[in-house]
Protein backbone atom coordinates (compact mmCIF):
# COMPACT_ATOMS: atom_id res chain seq x y z
CA UNK A 1 0.00 0.00 0.00
CA UNK A 2 1.20 4.06 -0.95
CA UNK A 3 0.62 6.76 0.73
CA UNK A 4 0.61 10.10 -0.82
CA UNK A 5 1.01 11.99 2.75
CA UNK A 6 0.32 15.80 2.31
CA UNK A 7 1.04 18.83 4.71
CA UNK A 8 4.15 17.07 6.06
CA UNK A 9 5.71 18.28 8.89
CA UNK A 10 9.30 16.60 10.26
CA UNK A 11 6.87 15.63 14.03
CA UNK A 12 4.12 13.71 11.18
CA UNK A 13 7.16 11.66 9.85
CA UNK A 14 8.75 10.97 13.19
CA UNK A 15 5.15 9.43 14.01
CA UNK A 16 4.47 7.60 10.83
CA UNK A 17 7.89 6.28 9.50
CA UNK A 18 8.64 3.87 12.09
CA UNK A 19 4.86 1.96 12.28
CA UNK A 20 4.38 2.46 8.22
CA UNK A 21 7.48 0.28 8.27
CA UNK A 22 6.29 -2.28 10.60
CA UNK A 23 3.00 -2.64 8.58
CA UNK A 24 4.86 -2.68 5.49
CA UNK A 25 2.74 0.67 4.24
CA UNK A 26 5.08 2.67 1.79
CA UNK A 27 4.72 6.32 2.72
CA UNK A 28 5.87 9.54 0.26
CA UNK A 29 5.81 12.89 1.99
CA UNK A 30 4.82 15.94 0.31
CA UNK A 31 5.14 19.18 2.17
CA UNK A 32 2.67 20.52 -0.08
CA UNK A 33 -1.32 21.06 1.04
CA UNK A 34 -3.56 18.66 -0.68
CA UNK A 35 -5.67 21.07 -2.76
CA UNK A 36 -7.30 21.43 -6.50
CA UNK A 37 -4.28 22.64 -7.78
CA UNK A 38 -1.71 19.66 -6.05
CA UNK A 39 -3.97 16.29 -6.10
CA UNK A 40 -2.20 15.68 -9.49
CA UNK A 41 0.77 14.72 -7.02
CA UNK A 42 -1.26 11.68 -5.80
CA UNK A 43 -1.64 9.98 -8.96
CA UNK A 44 -0.18 6.18 -8.79
CA UNK A 45 -0.83 5.72 -4.86
CA UNK A 46 -3.59 3.59 -3.03
CA UNK A 47 -4.62 6.50 -0.69
CA UNK A 48 -3.95 10.28 0.57
CA UNK A 49 -3.71 11.50 3.84
CA UNK A 50 -4.32 15.20 4.51
CA UNK A 51 -4.41 17.50 7.86
CA UNK A 52 -7.12 19.97 8.96
CA UNK A 53 -6.41 23.00 6.92
CA UNK A 54 -5.89 21.41 3.15
CA UNK A 55 -8.84 21.10 1.06
CA UNK A 56 -10.25 18.50 -0.30
CA UNK A 57 -13.32 19.90 -2.31
CA UNK A 58 -15.31 18.45 -4.98
CA UNK A 59 -12.60 18.78 -7.49
CA UNK A 60 -10.23 17.08 -5.59
CA UNK A 61 -12.35 14.39 -4.74
CA UNK A 62 -13.11 13.98 -8.21
CA UNK A 63 -9.29 13.73 -9.09
CA UNK A 64 -8.82 11.24 -6.56
CA UNK A 65 -11.40 8.94 -7.74
CA UNK A 66 -10.15 9.14 -11.27
CA UNK A 67 -6.52 8.34 -10.05
CA UNK A 68 -8.09 5.16 -8.66
CA UNK A 69 -7.25 6.53 -5.19
CA UNK A 70 -9.42 3.88 -2.74
CA UNK A 71 -9.24 6.07 0.49
CA UNK A 72 -8.99 9.73 1.70
CA UNK A 73 -7.04 9.21 5.28
CA UNK A 74 -7.59 12.17 7.65
CA UNK A 75 -5.23 12.29 10.07
CA UNK A 76 -7.49 14.55 12.47
CA UNK A 77 -11.13 13.95 14.39
CA UNK A 78 -12.40 17.35 11.81
CA UNK A 79 -13.77 16.82 8.38
CA UNK A 80 -14.90 19.72 7.32
CA UNK A 81 -11.88 19.94 4.83
CA UNK A 82 -13.27 17.56 2.35
CA UNK A 83 -16.70 17.47 0.83
CA UNK A 84 -18.03 14.71 2.06
CA UNK A 85 -21.47 14.90 -0.31
CA UNK A 86 -18.30 14.35 -3.62
CA UNK A 87 -17.19 11.29 -1.69
CA UNK A 88 -19.93 9.47 -0.73
CA UNK A 89 -21.55 10.23 -4.85
CA UNK A 90 -18.40 8.54 -5.76
CA UNK A 91 -18.21 6.06 -3.01
CA UNK A 92 -14.91 6.85 -1.84
CA UNK A 93 -14.43 6.41 2.06
CA UNK A 94 -12.91 9.08 3.98
CA UNK A 95 -11.44 7.65 7.38
CA UNK A 96 -10.46 9.70 10.50
CA UNK A 97 -9.28 9.53 13.63
CA UNK A 98 -11.93 10.32 15.68
CA UNK A 99 -10.61 10.20 19.50
CA UNK A 100 -7.03 10.61 19.97
CA UNK A 101 -6.71 12.16 23.16
CA UNK A 102 -10.07 14.34 23.76
CA UNK A 103 -8.33 15.24 27.09
CA UNK A 104 -5.38 17.05 25.06
CA UNK A 105 -7.42 19.30 23.87
CA UNK A 106 -9.93 19.49 26.55
CA UNK A 107 -6.41 20.80 28.51
CA UNK A 108 -5.40 22.75 26.38
CA UNK A 109 -9.00 24.66 26.61
CA UNK A 110 -8.14 24.75 30.22
CA UNK A 111 -4.96 26.37 29.57
CA UNK A 112 -6.64 29.20 27.35
CA UNK A 113 -9.09 30.43 29.91
CA UNK A 114 -6.47 30.24 32.59
CA UNK A 115 -4.15 32.16 30.78
CA UNK A 116 -6.32 34.61 29.77
CA UNK A 117 -8.33 34.96 32.53
CA UNK A 118 -5.15 35.61 34.63
CA UNK A 119 -3.65 37.61 31.61
CA UNK A 120 -0.42 35.08 31.85
CA UNK A 121 0.58 36.44 27.82
CA UNK A 122 0.83 40.27 29.12
CA UNK A 123 2.50 38.96 32.30
CA UNK A 124 5.15 37.02 30.71
CA UNK A 125 5.94 39.68 27.51
CA UNK A 126 6.18 42.45 30.83
CA UNK A 127 8.66 40.24 32.40
CA UNK A 128 11.08 39.81 29.10
CA UNK A 129 11.49 43.32 29.46
CA UNK A 130 11.99 43.50 33.38
CA UNK A 131 8.33 45.17 33.71
CA UNK A 132 6.85 43.92 36.43
CA UNK A 133 3.96 45.80 37.44
CA UNK A 134 0.63 44.07 37.71
CA UNK A 135 -1.89 46.44 36.46
CA UNK A 136 -4.27 45.72 33.48
CA UNK A 137 -3.76 41.96 35.03
CA UNK A 138 -6.06 41.41 37.55
CA UNK A 139 -8.30 38.06 36.94
CA UNK A 140 -11.17 36.25 38.88
CA UNK A 141 -11.63 33.11 40.54
CA UNK A 142 -13.18 30.68 38.69
CA UNK A 143 -14.80 28.53 41.50
CA UNK A 144 -18.37 29.12 41.58
CA UNK A 145 -18.22 30.54 38.08
CA UNK A 146 -20.75 29.53 35.27
CA UNK A 147 -18.75 27.80 32.09
CA UNK A 148 -21.30 26.91 29.40
CA UNK A 149 -19.82 24.50 27.14
CA UNK A 150 -21.13 23.70 23.36
CA UNK A 151 -20.39 20.62 22.37
CA UNK A 152 -20.62 17.64 24.59
CA UNK A 153 -19.08 14.91 22.73
CA UNK A 154 -15.40 13.92 23.67
CA UNK A 155 -13.65 16.79 24.41
CA UNK A 156 -16.45 18.80 25.42
CA UNK A 157 -16.97 15.80 28.40
CA UNK A 158 -13.05 15.73 29.11
CA UNK A 159 -13.47 19.91 29.42
CA UNK A 160 -16.42 19.16 31.95
CA UNK A 161 -14.28 17.09 34.17
CA UNK A 162 -11.74 19.67 34.17
CA UNK A 163 -14.47 22.36 34.48
CA UNK A 164 -15.75 21.11 37.86
CA UNK A 165 -12.15 20.24 39.06
CA UNK A 166 -11.79 24.12 38.92
CA UNK A 167 -15.29 24.64 40.95
CA UNK A 168 -17.45 25.70 38.44
CA UNK A 169 -21.00 25.46 37.81
CA UNK A 170 -21.22 23.99 34.49
CA UNK A 171 -23.99 24.34 32.03
CA UNK A 172 -23.88 22.90 28.36
CA UNK A 173 -25.88 22.55 25.19
CA UNK A 174 -25.97 19.95 22.43
CA UNK A 175 -28.19 19.25 19.92
CA UNK A 176 -27.68 15.48 20.68
CA UNK A 177 -27.97 15.57 24.55
CA UNK A 178 -25.93 12.48 26.77
CA UNK A 179 -29.34 11.41 28.45
CA UNK A 180 -26.63 8.65 29.95
CA UNK A 181 -24.91 11.23 31.68
CA UNK A 182 -25.43 14.04 34.23
CA UNK A 183 -24.48 17.08 32.17
CA UNK A 184 -26.87 19.89 33.09
CA UNK A 185 -28.25 21.23 29.53
CA UNK A 186 -29.89 24.10 28.71
CA UNK A 187 -30.88 25.88 26.03
CA UNK A 188 -28.10 27.86 23.48
CA UNK A 189 -30.17 31.21 24.84
CA UNK A 190 -29.92 30.32 28.39
CA UNK A 191 -25.95 28.93 27.80
CA UNK A 192 -25.26 32.75 26.51
CA UNK A 193 -27.60 34.37 29.34
CA UNK A 194 -25.60 32.52 32.20
CA UNK A 195 -22.38 31.85 31.73
CA UNK A 196 -19.18 33.30 32.59
CA UNK A 197 -17.09 31.46 30.08
CA UNK A 198 -18.20 29.89 27.11
CA UNK A 199 -16.03 27.26 25.29
CA UNK A 200 -16.70 25.67 21.89
CA UNK A 201 -16.47 21.87 21.53
CA UNK A 202 -18.74 21.06 17.95
CA UNK A 203 -17.26 20.40 14.81
CA UNK A 204 -17.81 22.78 11.82
CA UNK A 205 -20.87 22.02 9.48
CA UNK A 206 -23.23 24.42 7.89
CA UNK A 207 -25.08 24.57 11.15
CA UNK A 208 -22.73 25.50 13.56
CA UNK A 209 -20.94 28.05 10.95
CA UNK A 210 -20.53 31.61 12.69
CA UNK A 211 -22.75 30.36 15.63
CA UNK A 212 -20.76 33.00 17.77
CA UNK A 213 -21.67 36.66 15.73
CA UNK A 214 -22.99 39.97 16.44
CA UNK A 215 -26.56 38.36 17.77
CA UNK A 216 -25.46 35.34 19.83
CA UNK A 217 -22.57 37.76 21.14
CA UNK A 218 -25.04 40.48 22.48
CA UNK A 219 -26.84 37.60 24.20
CA UNK A 220 -23.81 37.34 26.45
CA UNK A 221 -23.17 38.45 29.34
CA UNK A 222 -20.51 41.34 29.62
CA UNK A 223 -16.79 40.69 30.57
CA UNK A 224 -17.38 37.09 29.65
CA UNK A 225 -14.67 34.63 28.52
CA UNK A 226 -15.01 32.97 25.14
CA UNK A 227 -12.99 30.13 24.25
CA UNK A 228 -12.62 27.92 20.83
CA UNK A 229 -10.56 25.35 20.40
CA UNK A 230 -12.89 23.95 17.96
CA UNK A 231 -13.17 25.04 14.20
CA UNK A 232 -12.21 28.84 13.31
CA UNK A 233 -15.25 29.28 11.03
CA UNK A 234 -17.71 28.45 14.41
CA UNK A 235 -17.03 32.60 14.94
CA UNK A 236 -17.94 35.08 12.83
CA UNK A 237 -14.61 37.18 12.64
CA UNK A 238 -15.21 40.18 11.85
CA UNK A 239 -18.21 40.17 14.76
CA UNK A 240 -15.73 38.90 17.49
CA UNK A 241 -13.78 42.04 16.95
CA UNK A 242 -16.32 44.53 17.06
CA UNK A 243 -17.52 43.37 20.06
CA UNK A 244 -13.60 43.23 21.98
CA UNK A 245 -13.26 46.71 20.07
CA UNK A 246 -16.79 47.49 22.26
CA UNK A 247 -14.86 45.58 25.23
CA UNK A 248 -17.38 42.96 25.76
CA UNK A 249 -14.79 40.54 27.00
CA UNK A 250 -12.84 39.82 29.67
CA UNK A 251 -10.88 37.68 27.37
CA UNK A 252 -10.47 35.39 23.99
CA UNK A 253 -8.41 32.26 24.10
CA UNK A 254 -8.00 30.76 20.88
CA UNK A 255 -6.00 27.80 19.16
CA UNK A 256 -7.84 27.88 15.58
CA UNK A 257 -9.52 31.09 13.40
CA UNK A 258 -11.26 31.76 10.49
CA UNK A 259 -7.94 32.94 8.55
CA UNK A 260 -5.73 30.03 9.42
CA UNK A 261 -5.68 27.73 6.42
CA UNK A 262 -3.35 30.54 4.50
CA UNK A 263 -0.98 30.90 8.01
CA UNK A 264 -1.36 28.08 10.41
CA UNK A 265 1.20 25.75 10.81
CA UNK A 266 4.33 27.80 8.52
CA UNK A 267 6.72 30.74 10.01
CA UNK A 268 4.65 33.60 8.33
CA UNK A 269 6.60 36.36 10.04
CA UNK A 270 8.20 37.64 6.44
CA UNK A 271 4.89 37.74 5.11
CA UNK A 272 4.45 42.05 4.38
CA UNK A 273 0.86 41.86 4.02
CA UNK A 274 -0.77 40.13 6.23
CA UNK A 275 -4.33 39.09 6.56
CA UNK A 276 -6.02 42.60 8.23
CA UNK A 277 -8.63 40.89 10.19
CA UNK A 278 -6.03 38.52 11.49
CA UNK A 279 -3.51 41.21 12.42
CA UNK A 280 -6.02 43.14 14.29
CA UNK A 281 -7.18 40.34 16.17
CA UNK A 282 -4.09 39.85 17.58
CA UNK A 283 -3.67 43.32 18.32
CA UNK A 284 -6.08 42.94 21.43
CA UNK A 285 -4.33 42.61 24.96
CA UNK A 286 -7.21 40.24 26.11
CA UNK A 287 -6.73 37.84 23.50
CA UNK A 288 -4.70 34.76 23.11
CA UNK A 289 -4.34 33.02 19.72
CA UNK A 290 -2.35 29.71 19.32
CA UNK A 291 -1.81 28.29 15.83
CA UNK A 292 -4.12 24.74 15.98
CA UNK A 293 -1.75 23.04 18.44
CA UNK A 294 -4.49 21.67 21.30
CA UNK A 295 -4.05 18.64 19.73
CA UNK A 296 0.11 18.31 19.95
CA UNK A 297 0.59 15.99 22.40
CA UNK A 298 3.18 12.90 22.36
CA UNK A 299 0.44 10.93 22.74
CA UNK A 300 -2.02 12.60 20.49
CA UNK A 301 0.80 11.83 17.69
CA UNK A 302 1.33 8.24 18.18
CA UNK A 303 -2.53 7.80 18.34
CA UNK A 304 -3.02 9.70 15.41
CA UNK A 305 -0.27 7.41 13.51
CA UNK A 306 -1.89 4.30 14.82
CA UNK A 307 -5.57 4.65 13.83
CA UNK A 308 -4.78 6.52 10.32
CA UNK A 309 -2.53 3.65 9.06
CA UNK A 310 -4.96 1.30 10.56
CA UNK A 311 -7.84 2.76 8.89
CA UNK A 312 -6.15 2.00 5.52
CA UNK A 313 -4.99 -1.56 6.49
CA UNK A 314 -8.50 -2.64 7.72
CA UNK A 315 -10.13 -0.96 5.21
CA UNK A 316 -8.13 -2.84 2.02
CA UNK A 317 -7.70 -5.87 4.25
CA UNK A 318 -11.12 -6.49 5.95
CA UNK A 319 -13.83 -3.77 3.75
CA UNK A 320 -13.36 -2.58 7.31
CA UNK A 321 -15.36 1.54 7.13
CA UNK A 322 -15.07 2.08 11.28
CA UNK A 323 -13.92 5.72 11.17
CA UNK A 324 -15.71 6.23 7.93
CA UNK A 325 -17.37 9.76 8.19
CA UNK A 326 -20.22 9.82 5.80
CA UNK A 327 -21.10 6.71 8.13
CA UNK A 328 -20.85 7.94 11.06
CA UNK A 329 -22.78 11.14 9.95
CA UNK A 330 -25.88 9.07 8.94
CA UNK A 331 -25.59 6.66 12.07
CA UNK A 332 -26.39 9.82 14.22
CA UNK A 333 -28.73 11.62 11.82
CA UNK A 334 -30.37 8.72 12.25
P1 LIG B 1 -17.37 14.73 18.93
O1 LIG B 1 -17.94 14.31 17.61
O2 LIG B 1 -17.04 13.71 19.95
O3 LIG B 1 -18.33 15.82 19.61
C1 LIG B 1 -18.90 16.90 18.91
C2 LIG B 1 -20.20 17.25 19.62
O4 LIG B 1 -20.76 18.39 18.95
C3 LIG B 1 -21.26 16.13 19.55
O5 LIG B 1 -21.76 15.85 20.85
C4 LIG B 1 -22.32 16.71 18.64
O6 LIG B 1 -23.64 16.27 18.97
C5 LIG B 1 -22.16 18.20 18.89
N1 LIG B 1 -22.76 19.01 17.84
C6 LIG B 1 -22.75 18.79 16.50
N2 LIG B 1 -23.47 19.75 15.87
C7 LIG B 1 -23.90 20.59 16.84
C8 LIG B 1 -24.70 21.77 16.82
N3 LIG B 1 -25.19 22.27 15.67
N4 LIG B 1 -24.95 22.39 18.01
C9 LIG B 1 -24.50 21.88 19.17
N5 LIG B 1 -23.76 20.75 19.26
C10 LIG B 1 -23.46 20.12 18.10
O7 LIG B 1 -16.08 15.60 18.55
P2 LIG B 1 -14.85 15.95 19.50
O8 LIG B 1 -13.82 14.87 19.40
O9 LIG B 1 -15.35 16.35 20.85
O10 LIG B 1 -14.23 17.22 18.73
C11 LIG B 1 -14.94 18.43 18.62
C12 LIG B 1 -14.26 19.30 17.59
O11 LIG B 1 -12.98 19.74 18.10
C13 LIG B 1 -13.88 18.57 16.28
O12 LIG B 1 -14.95 18.53 15.38
C14 LIG B 1 -12.74 19.38 15.76
O13 LIG B 1 -13.25 20.35 14.87
C15 LIG B 1 -12.15 20.05 16.99
N6 LIG B 1 -10.77 19.62 17.29
C16 LIG B 1 -9.80 20.56 17.41
C17 LIG B 1 -8.49 20.17 17.71
C18 LIG B 1 -7.36 21.17 17.89
O14 LIG B 1 -6.20 20.77 17.86
N7 LIG B 1 -7.64 22.45 18.10
C19 LIG B 1 -8.20 18.82 17.86
C20 LIG B 1 -9.23 17.88 17.75
C21 LIG B 1 -10.52 18.29 17.46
Amino acid sequence: MRIAFFSTKPYDKEAFDPLAKDMNIEIDYFGEQLTPETVSLAKGYDATCSFVNDNVDATAVKALKDYGIKAILLRCAGFDSVDLDKAKELDLPVLRVPAYSPEAVAEFAATLLLAVNRRVHTGYNRSKEFNFEIDGLRGMVLKGKTAGVIGTGRIGKATINILRGFGMNVIAYDIYQDTESDINYVSLDELFAKSDVITLHTPLTPETEHMINSETIAKMKDGVILINTARGGLINTEDLIKALEEDKFRGVGLDVCEQESEYFFEDNSHVINKDRTLQRLVSFNKVLLTGHQAFFTDESMDAIAEVTLNNLKNFVENGDLTNEVNLFLESIQG
